[in-house]
């Protein structure tokens, strides 16, 4: 079965999630472990944590159906020691956060080197990261998103996602979520059959599709290789519909969250009919 789903509000409380996203008829979600503009957050408490549970299971979801996403003031790699250190311990936090919720994925940007310092050294320091932050937690996979190249973020090319679980100790706790605007806007075309193939078999090849945990379904506002990270609702874009309907007809995405980050959340419920109905055509 393909699970749609959306980045839904944690407003009121994390545990209103799998409510919200119910209510938009969708099968997986994603959602900010806390304020993601904050560095800070109380601990949950043992009240939010079961209401949490008791949410899931009325929303019919599983912890593999819901992909955390990860604060954005997170930087992995900072070439600044302290900054990083800070990063770090944030990331730790929401990975705590995570298995506290009995969820199994947490969603993050690898990182930027600020202008400071070169590519690799600086990928070099996220996959450190990585693997002290994993050696700290148990339990919850860290899953690697793509990025669109914008400023000095990396992870735009398969082969940065390559560089870091290359140097990860515990490859059976990382992973990997392409994002289809992030795709587009890093340079690698999919918008025909032909370059949908082409694209995937590429990162089939550099990376693996066992890496692969889950996806972000967006359109895109900018062009082929533009690495501006500006996303769309789904056929508003340059990248079209046609790219949707492949992946929703394509087995390797079967049982994982497929995530809609696109601009208007009103469209949501309409976007996740849409791709459901996506999965019956031949
Ligand atoms: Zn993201
Ligand atoms: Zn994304």
């Amino acid at each position: 079965m393909k699970r749609a789903g959306a980045h839904v509000s944690i407003s009121g409380g994390v545990q209103n999630a799998p409510l919200n996203a119910r209510e938009i008829g969708a099968r997986a979600f994603a959602m900010f472990t806390k304020n993601q503009r904050q560095w800070h957050a109380r601990p949950y408490t043992e009240e939010q944590i079961e209401q949490f549970h008791a949410n899931m299971e009325e929303g019919g979801f599983r912890p593999q159906d819901v992909l955390p996403h990860d604060s954005y003031l997170i930087n992995l790699g900072n070439p600044e020691r302290e900054a990083r250190e800070k990063s770090l311990a944030a990331f730790v936090d929401e990975l705590r956060r995570c298995r506290q919720l009995g969820l199994i994925y947490l969603n993050f940007h690898p990182g930027s080197h600020l202008r400071k310092m070169d590519e690799e050294s600086c990928l070099d320091l996220i996959a450190e990261s990585i693997n002290r932050a994993l050696e700290q937690t148990e339990g919850v996979t860290a899953v690697i998103e793509n990025t669109a190249g914008q400023g000095s973020n990396l992870g735009y090319r398969f082969e940065h996602l390559a560089h870091l679980i290359e140097r990860v100790e515990d490859r059976a706790r990382i992973g990997v979520c392409l994002d289809t605007c992030h795709t587009f806007s890093a340079g690698y075309d999919l918008r025909s059959r032909e370059a949908y193939d082409a694209t995937m078999d590429e990162f089939d090849r550099i990376v693996g599709f066992s890496y692969l945990k889950g996806m972000h379904l967006n359109d895109s506002k900018v062009d082929l290789g533009s690495h501006v990270d500006r996303h769309e609702s789904l056929g508003k874009g340059k990248l079209g519909l046609d790219l949707f309907r492949y992946i929703m007809q394509d087995e390797r995405m079967e049982e994982m969250p497929l995530i809609l980050e696109t601009v208007d959340a009103s469209l949501w419920p309409e976007e996740i009919a849409m791709l459901y109905g996506f999965c019956e055509t031949t």
